[in-house]
């Protein structure tokens, strides 16, 4: 967008203050992604944790000149000479209110896209398959909330030709906003499930909250075999015309015939006003083939040729949703955001490389192809690239392709330019990378995967996916159980729940977490060595570690006289002073901790007669605050808690934090969070209340090492435990007991998934390896197999294994790698 900031405040209806006319280009939400401080108007958001308004100093030292504001700053002529605020009721309204006034300016067709899976695929498939008739601009990721909508709809521009925006909501009511902002001309609905459900009493509620978005829609695409949606929509008062698929009713508009799935594609056949057609899809999972369905009837509303279609579909790609971080060679870091290629998505990976601590200062390095059709000019479009370079803090730009290799006189950084792929993989510049930060940005057609996978080490073919983007959803979730006063701690003892300390910590920090705790000193050292900074608690600090926690300023727990003692006298001996620890009292547990009972007193006195440590926090642990059978317990440990805790407050002139919830506490007893409360394996995404899955964070996958036949007489494994019944076929994956799988889950007891199918383990498991059946099971060598995660929930294997999700979680063993991404 590009308008002068005194049309924008006529847009939106603000109020004025400061002299200057600034054009805006960039709109800045979150004041860590900015780049272009002098074109950047700042919205100061206020939600429930935070208050954008606290950014504005910091914003303004940057360079940052143009505000909108819920209230004026304090002497703001003073403090921020030059400064131009736009004063407004509610910023968030005020920015969705330009998001319409600008969507105003179009009249185009716009597809708005809701549901509750799918939605990101379906946008980015039919970009893929438009892309080549029409210029798209479309929400970037998954940019669907009531601040990522209008940021999306911003980004609509004279050279637009159609828009492809997703809609998302989690409470009722928040879908009209969006409908106002996206004014769709033609609707999906993709698949219902349960997400977010827990915001609405019944799943018509909220699909009848989904399809305000559709209100004005010319036409509306839907799945007419699903009862929910089908009833809904009459319901809803919907008035554009409806485009019902279906797999059942041969009088729909648009009649799925067949569906044949072969082994790595599957072919559907269609009638569309009785003419038929088809087309083949190279993946066979169900939710694939729903998805492309719903491509299908926007492509034949859109009159694209059904052979068109058919060409197009035949080359969708799987859809990476997610940029990769994992470690290269030689002490690279890989960030791997290589599947799409615009403007949009370059700055967003570019924003997400700068914001990652960088402690031992590895350089910046961008390996980026040409940008194809962008719609503007060469030298627009690399004068901008240029400058979102030099911007965004890239030290080296190896550039890739003929267009960008001409424009290379508009770098000013360490450059290097080959006309193809090939060209950069035969120079072996690849293997001198070392200690950088390598993020690696390319069209679809430059095949960076071959540069990916050079840059990576060779691994074991089982990795740990985990996914931030879900974790973050978590820490929400339980956020809104809280005040928005309240802190909190983040667990991230024993390798964060399994899911890789230093990755999880740093999203933490980075979403403003007030504490990480982990089990010992060294696990403290090693997240100071990356880079974190937030407030550290150590819960068993050994005697023999407390230079560590001098040293890297980490807080220990202490839990008894003996280490209280040690620990004063060693705190004396350097010389330090008011060092922060956390006293813990036992309520209950009868594990560690002061007896509240009886020895407060002395613990007070001893405190209060020494200056080496101060007391920042008093903490008990609940014995049972998952389940009603404790509750009696639990509020007795917590009048316990509360009156010796309050002792030691009372004694002290300082504040000292109070707190005692634990992920079910903090659900179940919003009246007990009292100063902080300790999030654990809920971040993780298991409700401990239920076993449910929250948001799926960590999925365990490996990979199909071979498949035999196999007779019925043949058995398999270890002491010949694997009887057959019939002739089978076996798959072998690369992971066993070693890696964490429990030798329990063998001999037929649990499954895995294998292209979205059960199977399960046959014989026992052995050190490194396992068998499973796959006899009617569609798979062939190098396919996926899912451990558990996003499709078989851990609780599945943890119900088997008579044990709780902790104990699998944890148990992944150090050697599987870990891969993080983005949603
Ligand atoms: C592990 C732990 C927690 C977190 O418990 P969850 O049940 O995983 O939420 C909280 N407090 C203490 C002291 C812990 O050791």
């Amino acid at each position: 967008m590009h308008y002068s900031l005194s049309k924008i405040a006529s847009l939106i209806g603000a109020r004025r203050y400061g002299k200057d006319d600034a054009i805006i280009d960039w709109l800045l939400t979150d004041s860590r992604s900015l780049a272009f401080p002098e074109t950047t108007l700042f919205f100061a958001l206020r939600t429930q944790h935070n208050d954008g308004q606290r950014y504005i100093p910091d914003l303004y030292r940057r360079g940052v000149r143009s505000f909108v504001v819920g209230s004026l700053p304090e002497d703001h002529e003073k403090f921020f000479p030059g400064a131009n605020f736009l004063l407004v009721v509610s910023p968030l309204k005020a920015l969705q209110r330009l998001a319409e006034r600008h969507r105003e300016e179009f009249n185009l067709p716009v597809i708005g896209i809701t549901g509750s899976n799918g939605k990101t695929v379906v946008k980015e498939w039919l970009y893929q398959i438009l892309l080549p008739d029409m210029s798209v601009t479309r929400s970037p990721r998954s940019y669907n909330s009531q601040v990522g909508v209008p940021l999306s709809v911003c980004l609509l521009n004279e050279g637009s030709e159609i828009g492809i925006f997703e809609a998302g909501i989690s409470q009722p009511g928040e879908m009209q906003a969006l409908a106002g902002m996206i004014q769709p001309t033609i609707g999906i609905m993709t698949h219902l499930g349960e997400a977010h459900q827990e915001n609405f009493s019944t799943p018509e509620e909220k699909c009848i909250e989904k399809l305000a978005l559709f209100k004005d829609c010319q036409l509306i695409i839907f799945n007419g075999d699903d009862k929910t949606i089908t009833d809904c929509m009459s319901m809803a008062l919907i008035r554009g015309n409806q485009l019902a698929w279906s797999r059942k009713d041969e009088d729909c508009t648009l009649f799925i015939r067949a569906v044949e799935k072969y082994k790595d594609n599957t072919v559907v056949k269609y009638s569309y006003f009785r003419e038929d057609g088809q087309y083949t899809l190279p993946f066979i999972d169900d939710a694939s083939i729903e998805n492309s369905i719903h491509c299908l009837a926007a492509c034949l509303y859109l009159q694209l040729p059904k052979e068109v279609i058919g060409e197009r579909m035949a080359h969708l790609e799987p859809v990476a949703m997610r940029l990769e971080v994992k470690e290269g060679a030689r002490d690279c870091i890989i960030i791997n955001d290589s599947y799409n290629n615009d403007i949009t998505s370059l700055d967003i990976a570019l924003d997400f490389m700068n914001r990652r601590p960088n402690p031992s200062n590895r350089c910046h390095t961008l390996i980026l192809s040409d940008i194809m059709q962008s719609g503007m000019s060469s030298e627009e479009l690399y004068g901008r690239v240029a400058a979102m370079v030099n911007h965004r803090n890239v030290q080296k730009l190896i550039g890739i392709g003929p267009d960008i290799s001409a424009q290379g006189h508009l770098f000013h950084t360490d450059k290097h330019f080959f006309p193809d792929t090939e060209a950069l993989l035969a120079s072996g510049m690849l293997q001198g990378l070392h200690d950088e930060v390598i993020l690696i940005k390319g069209s679809r057609k430059y095949n960076f995967e071959q540069i990916s996978d050079l840059l990576s080490l060779k691994v074991h073919e089982t990795i740990l996916e985990v996914n931030l983007e879900a974790l973050v959803e978590n820490l929400n979730f339980y956020r809104s159980f809280m005040k928005p006063e309240t802190k909190m701690v983040c667990m991230v003892k024993a390798s964060a729940y399994g899911a890789g300390s230093i990755e999880i910590a740093k999203t933490l920090q980075d979403r403003g977490v007030n504490y990480l705790a982990v089990a010992v000193a060294d696990e403290g050292a090693d997240l100071r060595k990356a880079g974190i900074t937030r407030n550290v608690i150590i819960m068993n600090p050994e005697m023999s570690s407390f230079n560590t926690l001098f040293e890297h300023r980490l807080e220990p727990e202490i839990y008894n006289f003996t280490l209280l003692e040690a620990l004063i006298h060693a705190a004396k001996k350097e010389g330090i002073t008011n060092f922060p620890v956390h006293i813990k009292l036992d309520t209950g547990m009868s594990r560690l901790g002061f007896n509240p009972k009886t020895d407060m007193e002395r613990l007070i006195d001893r405190l209060k007669r020494q200056k080496a440590l101060i007391p920042v926090s008093v903490f008990s642990h609940f014995v049972g605050s998952d389940s009603p059978d404790f509750d009696a317990f639990s509020a007795e440990q917590f009048a316990l808690f509360d009156e010796a805790s309050r002792r030691l407050q009372d004694a002290f002139p300082h504040s000292i934090l109070r707190h005692i919830c634990n992920s079910a506490g903090i659900q179940r007893f919003p009246e007990r969070h009292l100063d902080m409360v300790r999030l654990g394996l809920g971040l993780y995404g298991v409700n401990p209340i239920n076993n449910q899955i929250i948001h799926n964070v960590s999925t365990l996958k490996t990979t199909i090492l071979q498949v035999r036949d196999v007779a019925a007489t043949t058995t398999v494994g270890y002491s010949r435990k694997g009887r057959l019944k019939r002739a089978s076929r076996i798959a072998v994956l690369p992971i066993g007991y070693a890696d964490g799988l429990n030798r329990h889950l063998g001999n037929g007891n649990c499954y895995c998934l294998v292209n979205g199918q059960k199977a399960y383990y046959v014989g026992n498991i052995c050190m490194d390896i396992c068998m499973i059946d796959v006899t009617d099971v569609p798979c062939k060598e190098g396919d996926t197999v899912e451990i558990f995660g996003d499709h078989l929930p851990v609780t599945v294997l943890s119900d088997t294994l008579g044990t709780i999700p902790y104990e699998v979680l944890t148990s992944v063993s150090s050697r599987v790698k870990k891969v993080y991404f983005q949603g």
